[in-house]
């Protein structure tokens, strides 16, 4: 008799985007009229096309591969030399830190390696988690069975759950327990918020004295402005004792569709044995990926390169302008509506709180219903998220000017 995985079964049922999704088709199935009128701002994904230096890279790598002499069959399971030197130098080494080529593992998405990371890390480890966050880390952990039953509210034994607020600008102090290991994503998905220096190191400073693990999300690191934010864990001190971090081209080079991200797992970070005794994750995390992954195309991974190429920067500056430009006129439409916003300066997605007495579904479907704008109800995210919504800026100018215009236009 085969068995399956009872931790699947533990699973709240995936309900935010195919709620929306059906919310949607309701929408505009009762309403042909009005859906071509509609805006969605729902789902974080691009809209802009790649920057012509990865479309350039892209059709010279097809050339290679179509030749005898310059074909590729399998590269280094953990990324071509070439594109994890350029990544070490131009992301960390550029800026004065200390990262080494061989702690770069190129991967096909973050999303991916934040579930893959459990692979090499212990089952009953204490969890935290913030609340409202990127869904995939708290799932990942059900499905390894590093957590318990959840309870009535939803929540999950074995995760000390991390509120995140309007009084703590949604970024969470350390807990008074011991966790050992940590979720944080700066700047936030869903709530834009982004970690200072100060609250980045009280954080390394607890998991160093904790002798925890950081499980650092800088997906959208390309998004700060302000320069007094980090980019990287690695820019406190102490971050290569305790801290992995993952970084992506979703955001920042339009790859959502590409598919190409990186893992830093720095050789100075050691966690416990069974036997209490501390080793190095780094060859851990290496034979991992060389065991159940064989690397990520050529074809892709001379794209990404491209990214660091000085045509290649100044693309995803653009990019990264016109994304953000994007939450500037959200952001402003959603304060002139009367509405108080956080995130959408340092990050593409704009977090807005819903009028007095409405939900995040109540204020969605007056969104849909009023606006004929599709949004990302808070709630969705965690129970801290009860009462906001997110608005994303990855869309058209055009597109994000008339959602900006919409949102004043709402009679609440
Ligand atoms: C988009 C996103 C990523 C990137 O995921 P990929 O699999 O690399 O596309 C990672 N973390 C968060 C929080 C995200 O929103």
């Amino acid at each position: 008799m085969a068995s399956l995985n009872d931790n699947y079964l533990k699973l709240k049922a995936g309900y935010l985007f195919p709620e929306i999704g059906r919310r949607v088709k309701a929408f505009n199935d009762a309403n042909p009229a009005a859906a071509a009128r509609l805006i969605r701002c729902g789902i974080g994904d691009v809209t802009e096309p790649l920057p012509a230096a990865v479309v350039a890279a892209l059709h010279k790598a097809v050339d290679e591969m179509a030749v005898r002499s310059t074909f590729k069959g399998y590269g280094p399971e953990q990324g071509y030399e070439w594109l994890r030197a350029a990544i070490a130098e131009n992301d960390f080494r550029a800026h004065g830190l200390d990262v080494a080529d061989d702690e770069i593992f190129v991967s096909d998405g973050s999303k991916c390696d934040c579930g893959a990371i459990l692979d090499i890390m212990g089952a009953s480890n204490r969890l935290a988690i913030t609340d409202p966050v990127y869904p995939v880390y708290v799932d990942t952990n059900v499905m390894a069975g590093h957590t318990g039953e959840a309870d009535a509210t939803g929540a999950y034994a074995g995760i000390t759950y991390l509120p995140c607020t309007a009084q703590n600008g949604f970024i969470p102090e350390p807990p008074k327990e011991h966790v050992d290991v940590i979720y944080l994503c700066s700047p936030n998905n869903p709530t834009g918020a982004t970690a200072s220096r100060a609250q980045l190191e009280a954080w390394v400073k607890y998991a160093l004295a904790n002798r925890s693990i950081i499980l650092f999300d800088a997906a959208y690191e390309a998004y700060i402005s302000d320069p007094t934010i980090p980019h990287s864990i690695y820019e406190i001190p102490g971050a290569r004792e305790c801290a992995i971090e993952f970084r992506s081209f979703s955001k920042n080079g339009g790859f959502t569709g590409v598919r190409c991200a990186f893992t830093v797992v720095p050789k100075t970070l050691l966690a416990s044995t069974a036997s209490g005794e501390f080793k190095p994750l780094h060859p851990l995390w290496s034979r991992r990926m060389t065991t159940k992954f064989n690397g990520v195309s050529y074809l892709v991974q001379r794209a990404a390169e491209a990214l660091y190429s000085p045509e290649g920067k100044a693309q995803v500056a653009a990019l990264v302008e016109h994304y953000m430009g994007n939450a500037k006129i959200l952001v402003a439409g959603a304060k002139a509506a009367g509405h108080r916003v956080f995130g959408g300066v340092n990050a593409p997605y704009i977090w807005v709180d819903a009028p007095k007495g409405h939900t995040s579904w109540q204020a969605f479907d007056r969104i849909l219903n009023e606006s004929n704008v599709v949004i990302t109800p808070g709630s969705g995210f965690g129970s801290n998220g009860e009462g906001w919504f997110r608005v994303s800026g990855f869309n058209s100018r055009a597109n994000a000017e008339e959602v900006s215009r919409r949102l004043q236009a709402l009679n609440w």
